[in-house]
């Protein structure tokens, strides 16, 4: 739900202000009443004319994007740095992520703009696989790993039973190549699941998200998701 004249103005049928005038003078009906108050709130199953013209719908829009490091997942970054928004001058629509990958984690990012389906993908109810490979310091012992798959205890809370295989360990560079499937999105979930068994993450990428993965896509390169993808994963 959104105040009214936000999504006149968000149409780009006037200023914000110039969208508050619009509604106080009468002009603005929400499915075919007029409405002059100004803090009411609509939803997108709500039609509304200003002037006698009904604003257009934004198409809704999802994509998959291979983050590459160095991005943040917002926006707009008060400190200018590059945003996941930069990698999609072409698209029209006001897509954000859903959820986040920390700036220096790689990976599969889904961006729409349609706050419904986000919202699902993030709820811990919908329990979505999230498939992350990490390169860590150290050779995690058997019972560390078990800890990892039965959860482990953080400041703010124990994470669910996690699935964990480990994919390459060398010993001489005393380093390890694990894969940790979780379907929570805690902060910094990942990374401080490994810091909790004493074996820091050095390179973190998201390998898969639900059954999406990374085939033919380059770092920075994203694709629409098709309607049939869109549909299994809601
Ligand atoms: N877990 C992390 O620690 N970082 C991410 O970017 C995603 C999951």
């Amino acid at each position: 739900m959104e105040r009214l004249q936000k999504v006149i103005a968000h149409a780009g049928i006037a200023s914000r202000r110039k969208a508050e005038e619009l509604i106080t003078e009468g002009k603005v009906k929400v499915n075919g009443q007029v409405v002059r108050e100004l803090g009411i709130k609509v939803s997108s199953h709500d039609s509304i004319e200003v002037e006698g013209v009904k604003i257009e719908k934004e198409e809704k829009v999802y994509y998959l994007l291979y983050k590459p490091r160095g991005v943040i997942s917002a926006v707009s970054d008060d400190r200018g740095r590059k945003t996941v928004l930069d990698l999609f001058p072409q698209v029209e629509q006001r897509i954000f992520p859903v959820g986040r990958l920390d700036f220096d984690t790689s990976g599969v990012l889904l961006l729409t703009n349609d706050g419904e389906f986000a919202n699902q993908m993030t709820h811990p109810r919908y329990k979505i696989d999230k498939t992350y490979v990490a390169k860590v310091k150290g050779l995690p012992r058997r019972e560390d790993l078990k800890k990892l798959e039965r959860g482990i205890e953080l400041e703010d809370g124990k994470t669910s039973p996690a699935k964990v295989k480990v994919l390459s360990s060398d010993k001489q560079q005393n380093k390890s190549i694990i894969a940790l499937t979780i379907h929570e999105g805690k902060n910094r979930q990942v990374k401080r699941m490994f810091e909790a068994i004493g074996c820091p993450v050095q390179k973190l990428k998201r390998e898969q998200f639900a059954f999406l993965g990374l085939h033919g896509l380059n770092a920075g390169e994203s694709r629409e998701l098709t309607a049939h993808e869109v549909k299994q994963l809601r």
